[in-house]
């Protein structure tokens, strides 16, 4: 079996998108794309991560790759395997640049484990990538692969999406750990100039902040009564079944149905006309989604009428995630801890991955229909949860850590100061939950923000400028 495997990208295409960004900027994106086709040459440019579905940057890399296949730009996606002690120390890592102890140290027999197995990748990916290939590697998972390609003569670069802006001896431990594995990086991406290690030469930094694709099956438009009929479908509306099953478009053109059941924990189900607040996130400890429910259960369910749902991926569903059942394991016992009356306004949620484009369907629908959406994560690289609840016309409430504090403008959202302020939160929540009006003129401003500086153009401009600059260096 190979360790390394190809990624299907759908081609989007990229004239659509001229109806949310204008005529200007697809004209801007049409010449750089020209341009940037000329330079490359017979150039290929891959990007290499380790995983395809469930998180950020499989979302990312969707769009951003499939509007660069429309723009004929000779693009490839692989991932890399590794085995469950690697992912543990990826995550550790992970962890680490967010601040948090993660076990302490790596050990000298765990850096060397983490070197091995991406040698074993190296030496796959050596099969295919060329001599002056460029070449973009994801996360701390496939940091390690940066001296084995760029030996070869590939032109690395390496894209980090996570990142805090403050360090502590955990960042610092992480930073030392993976500095040596990027000593041949040619470029360096980051979401915020506030994340770049200060090691790093400014010249080699491009600051490059995720975006959303418009017209994907996570984000498309859905009509009311397909939103309600993919939520009954899942199990998470009340109402009974629909006649028909949700549909919505594929990536790949035609039409898909939400048919599958998504695993619903819940005493009660909210009834269509139920205002509920809805926070999407992979069961992450970062994403806080135990203390969500806390907040809710105290400062918002006796207060209201609304319902909370935390909605995540099937927990064995992401590879490269190794803790995310036990962070849904926990939100399950607490919740089972609340009182009755509480209880049955809070759904927990798992919703399969078998499909990609169902699920973000699933994803889509829900946000939809959230009266607000949250995302009060600890810390976080960018959060397009956080884009794509705006990009649908939903106030979210999300704490100021990260990229969350770059996309929420004032009065497009509420950002909270402290995230582990749960009154604050509860308060916020509830009080849009009661304010429609509010609701909806923040929701509107929010969508307004999102067009104009989170779509894909922007994002494909500025890679256009760092490997072309990556290519005149040589
Ligand atoms: N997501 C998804 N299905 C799920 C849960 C999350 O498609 O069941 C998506 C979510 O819509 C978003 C991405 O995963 O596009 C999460 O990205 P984000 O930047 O918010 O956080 P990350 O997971 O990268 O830390």
């Amino acid at each position: 079996m190979s360790l390394v495997e190809p990624v299907t990208v759908v081609p989007r295409p990229v004239a659509q998108l001229e109806t949310v960004i204008g005529a200007d900027r697809q004209r801007r994106l049409a010449d750089a794309a020209r341009q940037f086709r000329h330079r490359l040459g017979d150039r290929t440019i891959w990007n290499v991560s380790s995983t395809a579905v469930g998180g950020g940057v499989a979302e990312m890399l969707q769009v951003i790759l499939g509007y660069a296949d429309d723009l004929q730009i000779a693009s490839k996606w692989v991932v890399i395997s590794g085995d469950a002690e690697f992912f543990v120390i990826t995550k550790r890592l992970h962890n680490q640049i967010h601040g948090q102890p993660a076990g302490g140290h790596l050990t000298a027999g765990e850096a060397g484990h983490y070197a091995r197995m991406l040698a074993a990748n190296a030496v796959e990916l050596l099969d295919h990538i060329r001599p002056g290939d460029l070449v973009l590697l994801h996360d701390p998972q496939t940091a390690g692969l940066t001296e084995y390609l760029a030996h070869a003569g590939a032109l690395v670069a390496w894209r980090c999406h996570i990142g805090v802006d403050w360090e502590n001896e955990y960042t610092r431990s992480a930073w030392d750990f993976l500095r040596p594995h990027l000593a041949s990086a040619r470029g360096f991406v980051f979401s915020r100039r506030e994340y770049v290690p200060p090691w790093i030469p400014a010249g080699k930094v491009a600051i490059i902040p995720p975006s959303i694709d418009p017209f994907s099956p996570k984000n498309q438009f859905l009509a009311p009564e397909t939103v309600r009929g993919i939520l009954a479908t899942i199990g998470v509306l009340d109402g009974g079944l629909p006649h028909e099953p949700g549909a919505f478009e594929r990536r790949a053109g035609g039409i898909g149905m939400v048919t599958r059941p998504a695993e619903v924990t819940a005493d009660g189900l909210p009834g269509p006309d139920d205002p509920v607040a809805v926070q999407v996130s992979r069961w992450d400890r970062l994403k806080d989604m135990a203390a969500v429910m806390d907040g809710f259960a105290r400062y918002v369910a006796p207060a209201s009428d609304g319902y909370l749902v935390l909605a995540g991926p099937a927990v064995a569903g992401v590879s490269d995630d190794p803790e995310g059942a036990a962070v849904f394991g926990d939100c399950l016992l607490r919740w089972r801890d609340l009182p009755a009356r509480i209880r049955s306004r809070i759904l927990l949620v798992t919703l399969p991955l078998d499909d990609p484009d169902e699920n973000a369907a699933m994803v889509n629908a829900l946000q939809r229909h959230a009266s607000v959406i949250t995302q009060k994560s600890l810390a976080e690289g960018f959060g397009l949860t956080v884009a794509e609840g705006m990009w649908k016309g939903r106030p979210v409430v999300g704490s100021a850590v990260g990229g969350i504090i770059d996309q929420i403008a004032d009065g497009t959202g509420v950002l909270l100061p402290d995230p582990t302020d749960l009154a604050a939160f509860g308060t916020a929540v509830r009080s849009l939950l009661a304010d429609q009006e509010a609701a909806s003129r923040i929701g509107q401003a929010a969508k307004a923000h999102i067009a104009r500086n989170y779509v894909g153009d922007v994002h494909l401009l500025r890679y256009e400028r760092l490997l072309g600059s990556m290519i005149s260096a040589g």
